[in-house]
């Protein structure tokens, strides 16, 4: 009998968030209090002026196809702002508007690995960056980003797994799952270290607004690296448009027209009520970002604190994105069997931190994208849990 489906789809793997979600959900449904902290999405909002831009649109009509990479409007929008916040200066088409930021991994994968490839994938990562690359026919590589660097690029160890294989590097700063961040002189030597050397960087931005410390530096605007790099960027996370589905790349004109030909056979363009909607986030007032970082900072500042505070668990202090990721390792136990149980015992949803790659073992992450009140609330129950496992 033939199989039902083709055997690359066997290459694909999941975020392991959406599963934690459902089975917190299901908890829920059936009387038990849960305290979310698994999923990475703002606990906000779309700001409304947004809404009102998207309403709008709606109203005068703009309901049909777009051109595929975009309204030519957004794509200007998004270039002044590439220019004035990033420091990269782009032209409208070097720039293809997609239906979130992951597209963009996608997209940026089956247009550039070839089987055999390598790819250096941050680890602990997102875990679709390794899904598409496997996808792609390429292998993933694992860049540690371990905790006695500040979960940063080890770059000795960044210069040893480079070689004639290596097709493309992916950077995450701020990253998910740990907050950390890249310092500017470190991307600074990693664009000293693959320039001139045919290497492209995946360079995933989506958190690059939501920071406390030092803002991260793009790798797209040191010299000579724009043309190689694929600026990965959305409005997910910073504009709380997690279900409108837009994001962005960024990248030389060449690759733009490879990325827009993935979209005519995929999405034909992104929505274009979003689209206008995008307009308005990126050019209207940004009060809205400002206060969510603010709730963000003063959570990360609350959480840091207390997980310290608890026997047994060591957490860094994040500088940007809206996750916190602890050790737990002095438990004994697997971060996977660990996260289940403070589920099921504590009533906090939390992902293992071997979701995000075999790195991750000996933490969680925690996404404090929910209260203040909760987050005490969660602190108070972790801390009675951890007890109970001393
Ligand atoms: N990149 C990273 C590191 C993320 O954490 C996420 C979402 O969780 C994305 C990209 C994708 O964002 P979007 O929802 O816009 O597809």
């Amino acid at each position: 009998m033939k199989n039902a489906v083709a055997d690359r789809m066997n290459l694909l793997h999941t975020e392991s968030a959406f599963q934690i979600l459902a089975k917190a959900n299901a908890l829920e449904a059936q009387g038990k209090s849960i305290i979310h902290l698994e999923i990475g999405q703002p606990d906000f909002k779309t700001p409304r002026n947004i809404i009102e831009a998207a309403c709008k649109a709606m109203n005068e009509g703009k309901t049909g196809y777009t051109p595929t990479p975009g309204i030519p409007l957004l794509r200007e929008t998004i270039a002044a702002y590439c220019e004035s916040y990033k420091g990269v200066k782009v032209s409208p088409e070097e720039i293809v508007v997609v239906p979130g930021g992951k597209p963009v991994m996608f997209f940026a994968m089956l247009m550039l690995v070839q089987p055999g490839d390598e790819v250096i994938c941050p680890n602990p990562g997102f875990p679709i960056y390794e899904s598409v690359v496997r996808f792609a026919g390429g292998k993933p590589v694992a860049m540690p980003l371990l905790e006695k660097n500040n979960f940063s690029v080890d770059l000795e160890q960044l210069k040893r797994d480079i070689n004639e294989k290596t097709k493309l590097i992916i950077l995450n700063n701020p990253g998910n799952p740990t907050g950390g961040m890249i310092r500017s002189e470190d991307i600074i030597a990693i664009a000293d270290m693959i320039r001139g050397k045919g290497i492209y960087v995946l360079s995933d931005e989506i958190y690059d607004r939501i920071i406390f410390e030092e803002k991260p530096l793009s790798i797209a605007s040191l010299p000579d690296m724009k043309d190689w790099t694929i600026i990965l960027d959305g409005f997910s996370k910073t504009y709380a448009m997690t279900g409108w589905r837009l994001g962005y790349g960024v990248m030389n004109k060449e690759l733009a027209q490879h990325m827009s030909m993935l979209m005519v056979n995929s999405a034909s363009c992104a929505s274009s009520i979003t689209q206008w909607a995008a307009v308005e986030a990126l050019a209207g007032p940004q009060d809205a970002v400002t206060e969510m970082v603010e709730a963000f900072r003063k959570r990360r500042d609350y959480l840091i604190e207390a997980l310290n505070g608890i026997d047994g668990i060591n957490c860094a202090a994040p500088g940007g994105a809206f996750y916190a990721f602890p050790n737990i390792a002095s438990f004994g136990i697997p971060s996977a069997e660990f996260s289940n149980r403070l589920l099921d015992e504590a009533g906090i949803a939390a992902a293992w931190g071997t979701a995000f790659g075999s790195f991750g073992e000996g933490f969680i992450r925690f996404s404090y994208a929910n209260s203040l009140e909760n987050l005490k609330i969660a602190v108070e129950r972790l801390d009675t849990f951890c007890r109970g496992l001393k």
